[in-house]
C-alpha cells in the first residue's frame, strides 16, 4: 500500500483563492484566521494523518472490533492513535468557544475531515458522530446537560454516538419504537437500536448516546419522536462517569467494509431502563436529530472524497510503476502512458478536485449561515446550505464509488486481490451512500423538500450565480469554450427544475422517479461550477505570474477534462429527469 498525502497545494489554492479566505474570514468574525494559519493546521493535521491514522486503514481491515465479555474491543492501535487525535486538540477544532472548542471556520473543518478519512475511514466515523451529537446538544440541550456533557465531548475525552435506526424503522423513521418513560427528574429509555457506528468501545471513559426514543403518550408518526441523551456510565456527584447505566451492545455487525468501525446493535433498559435526559422539546425529536444529521450528512459526503482520493493516489504510484507495454526495441514502458489509463486517472483527479471544491464552498456557505448577525442573511445561507447538503452527501458518495471503481480497475487483477489494498477503498466506500439518508433520501430531499418547497426559488437563485461565473470566463479568451458548456449546462438545470416544478405537483410518482437524476445532475453541473471558478482564478493568476506555474496550468486541464468528460453527463441526466414516472412504475407487481 503506498503512502498517503494530503494534496496541500489543492487545498491551499481552493482555500486561498477560490474561498478568499482572508477575506472570508474578516467577513465572517473569524478576527485572528487567515490562510497562513489554514496552511499550518492542515499541515499538522498531515502530518497526523500520514504518520499516524493512515498505517492503521490496513490493520483495521485485517482486524476489525470485536465485541467480548466487556463489551466491544477496538482494532489495536486505534486507541492510542485516537488519544493524539484528541490530546492535539482536533476534537474540539470548529466547536463553540463556551465549552472548550476552538471555534474554527467549519472550512478548515472540512479540510481536516478529509485528512481523516483519506487515512482511516474506520477511525474517523468515531469523530464524526461525536461532531454531530456536539452540535446537537449545543443548540437543544438545557445549560445544565450542556455544561455537565460539551466540555467533555469537544475535547474528546468522551465520544458520541447517534441511535435513530431499529429494526423496523430504517429510512422510515416514523416507525421507531423505542420508549421514554418519566421517571423523576430523568426517563427510563428501552428498546434496541441497530447499526450503531462506534456505539461501543474501549478508547475513552465514556460514550453519549443521543437516542430517539418516544413518551407514552406521545403521537403516532415522526410528531411523536423525542431525542434523549443517555450516557454509558452515569455522571457522579463530581461530574465523572461512575456507575453503568442500562445500556449494552449486543452485538456487532460483520460488513463489506470499515472492519474498523463497530457497527454495534444497542439493548436499552434489558434490566429496568436506561437512565436518559431529555434533549429538545418533548415530540420534537427529528428536529434536534436533524441538526446532527446535517452535520453528519456532510461529513459523509467528505468521507466521500477522502476515500476517492487516497485510491486515487495509490493508481497513480500504481500505473506508473506496472510495465505492461513494449516498444519496438523491446523496452517496457509502464500502464500510466496508455490514453485508457490516463483517463481513468484523469477521471479520479478531475473527480476527486471537483468534489474538494464543492465541500469546502459548502462548508464557507454554513459559516457563512453561523456567523451571520442579521437573520435575513443567515436565513439565505441556511437556503444554499440546505441545497448543499443533499448534493454533497448524495453526489460525492456516489461519484466515490465510481472512482474507487477506477482505482481498482487502474491496477488491473491485483485490485481484485486484497494485497495492494485498492479493493478496501473501494470496500469501505459502499456503504457511504447508505448510511446518514440513503442516495434516494438524498435525491427526495433536494427534489422535494429543498426545491419543490420553495417553489424552486433558492435553487433558481443558485443557478443565477452559476451563470455569473459562466459569464465571468466567457471573457477570458482561453475559457471561452468553457464558459460556453457551462451555459449549456446550467441551462440543464434550469429545464430540470422547470420540469419538477411542472410535474411534482400534478403526478405524485414525479419528483420521486426524477429525484436521485436530478441530484446527479446538479452534482455534476456544482463540478462544473467550482472546475470552472478554479480555472477562472488559475488563468488569472497565471496572466500576472502568481502562484505555482506547473500546479496552475495542471488545474486549467484538470478543469478542461472535467468540461470534457464529466459535465456531458448532465445531458444524459436531464433525459432521465424529463422522461417521467411512467415506465419506471407501469408493470404490476407480479410482473417483476
Ligand atoms: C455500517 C452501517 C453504519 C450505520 N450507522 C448508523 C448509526 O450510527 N446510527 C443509526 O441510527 N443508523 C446507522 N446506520 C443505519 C443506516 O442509516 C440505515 O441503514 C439507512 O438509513 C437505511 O435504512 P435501512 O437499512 O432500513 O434501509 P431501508 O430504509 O429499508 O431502504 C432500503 C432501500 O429503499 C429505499 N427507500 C426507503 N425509503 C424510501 C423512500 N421514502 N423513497 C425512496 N426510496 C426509499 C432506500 O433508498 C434503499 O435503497 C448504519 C448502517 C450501516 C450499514
Amino acid at each position: 500500500m503506498s503512502d498517503y498525502v494530503f494534496p496541500y497545494k489543492d487545498a491551499s489554492f481552493l482555500i486561498s483563492k477560490l474561498l478568499n479566505f482572508d477575506q472570508a474570514c474578516l467577513d465572517a468574525g473569524f478576527e485572528d484566521v487567515n490562510t497562513e494559519l489554514a496552511d499550518a493546521i492542515l499541515e499538522e493535521a498531515g502530518r497526523l494523518g500520514t504518520e499516524v491514522f493512515a498505517p492503521l486503514n490496513e490493520v483495521g481491515d485485517k482486524k476489525g472490533a470485536t465485541l467480548e465479555q466487556d463489551g466491544v474491543h477496538e482494532t489495536p492501535g486505534f486507541s492510542e492513535a485516537y488519544r493524539q487525535y484528541a490530546d492535539n486538540g482536533w476534537a474540539a477544532l470548529t466547536a463553540g468557544e463556551e465549552f472548550g472548542g476552538q471555534a474554527m471556520p467549519r472550512v478548515l473543518g472540512a479540510a481536516t475531515t478529509e485528512i481523516w478519512y483519506s487515512s482511516c475511514t474506520a477511525l474517523s466515523l468515531c469523530p464524526l458522530l461525536t461532531t454531530g451529537a456536539v452540535e446537537a446538544l449545543a443548540i437543544h440541550g438545557t445549560d445544565e446537560l450542556k455544561s455537565a456533557y460539551l466540555p467533555d465531548m469537544i475535547s474528546g475525552n468522551w465520544t458520541g454516538s447517534m441511535c435513530l435506526t431499529e429494526p423496523a424503522a430504517g429510512s422510515d423513521l416514523a416507525a421507531v419504537a423505542c420508549k421514554a418513560v418519566p421517571e423523576d427528574d430523568h426517563f427510563l429509555v428501552s428498546g434496541q437500536k441497530i447499526y450503531i457506528t462506534w456505539g461501543d468501545h474501549q478508547m475513552t471513559e465514556n460514550i453519549i448516546h443521543m437516542v430517539l426514543a418516544r413518551l407514552p403518550d406521545a403521537p403516532g408518526g415522526v410528531k411523536g419522536i423525542s431525542l434523549f441523551l443517555v450516557p454509558k456510565f452515569l455522571l457522579d456527584e463530581n461530574g465523572r462517569p461512575g456507575e453503568r447505566n442500562d445500556v449494552y451492545c449486543v452485538g456487532i455487525e460483520h460488513k463489506l467494509g470499515i472492519h474498523g468501525s463497530p457497527t454495534c446493535t444497542l439493548s436499552f433498559g434489558d434490566s429496568g431502563g436506561a437512565i436518559g435526559y431529555l434533549v429538545g422539546q418533548p415530540n420534537q425529536g427529528l428536529k434536534a436529530m436533524f441538526t446532527m444529521m446535517n452535520e453528519a450528512r456532510q461529513g459523509v459526503g467528505i468521507q466521500g472524497l477522502g476515500v476517492s482520493e487516497r485510491s486515487y493516489q495509490q493508481a497513480v504510484v500504481y500505473a506508473k510503476e506496472r510495465l505492461q507495454g513494449t516498444r519496438s526495441d523491446g523496452s517496457r514502458y509502464p500502464i500510466f502512458e496508455f490514453p485508457d489509463v490516463r483517463r481513468m486517472l484523469m477521471l479520479m483527479k478531475s473527480g476527486t478536485e471537483a468534489m474538494r471544491a464543492l465541500a469546502y464552498l459548502a462548508a464557507a456557505e454554513s459559516d457563512l449561515e453561523h456567523t451571520a448577525k442579521d437573520p435575513e442573511k443567515a436565513h439565505k445561507h441556511a437556503l444554499r446550505v440546505g441545497l448543499y447538503t443533499p448534493i454533497v452527501k448524495g453526489w460525492l458518495t456516489e461519484f466515490a464509488q465510481e472512482l474507487t471503481y477506477l482505482g481498482t480497475q487502474v491496477h488491473g487483477g491485483m485490485g481484485y486481490v486484497e494485497e495492494t489494498g485498492s479493493a478496501q477503498f473501494y470496500r469501505d466506500a459502499r456503504i457511504m451512500t447508505i448510511y446518514e439518508g440513503t442516495t434516494g433520501i438524498q435525491g427526495l430531499d433536494l427534489a422535494g423538500r429543498k426545491t419543490l418547497g420553495d417553489n424552486g426559488e433558492a435553487l433558481q437563485a443558485w443557478l443565477d450565480e452559476m451563470q455569473t461565473t459562466a459569464e465571468d470566463m466567457s471573457t477570458i479568451e482561453g475559457l471561452a469554450v468553457m464558459a460556453d458548456a457551462l451555459k449549456k449546462a446550467i441551462e440543464r438545470g434550469v429545464q430540470a427544475r422547470a420540469f419538477l416544478i411542472e410535474n411534482g405537483p400534478k403526478d405524485r410518482n414525479a419528483a420521486g422517479a426524477a429525484s436521485v437524476n436530478f441530484m446527479m445532475l446538479m452534482g455534476f453541473l456544482c463540478g462544473g461550477w467550482v472546475m470552472g471558478q478554479s480555472a477562472l482564478k488559475a488563468t488569472q493568476m497565471l496572466e500576472v505570474g502568481e502562484g505555482d506555474v506547473s500546479f496552475l496550468k495542471a488545474k486549467q486541464i484538470t478543469a478542461q477534462f472535467y468540461f470534457e468528460h464529466l459535465l456531458p453527463r448532465t445531458v444524459s441526466y436531464l433525459e432521465m429527469v424529463t422522461s417521467g414516472s411512467e415506465s419506471m412504475m407501469a408493470l404490476d407487481t407480479e410482473q417483476f
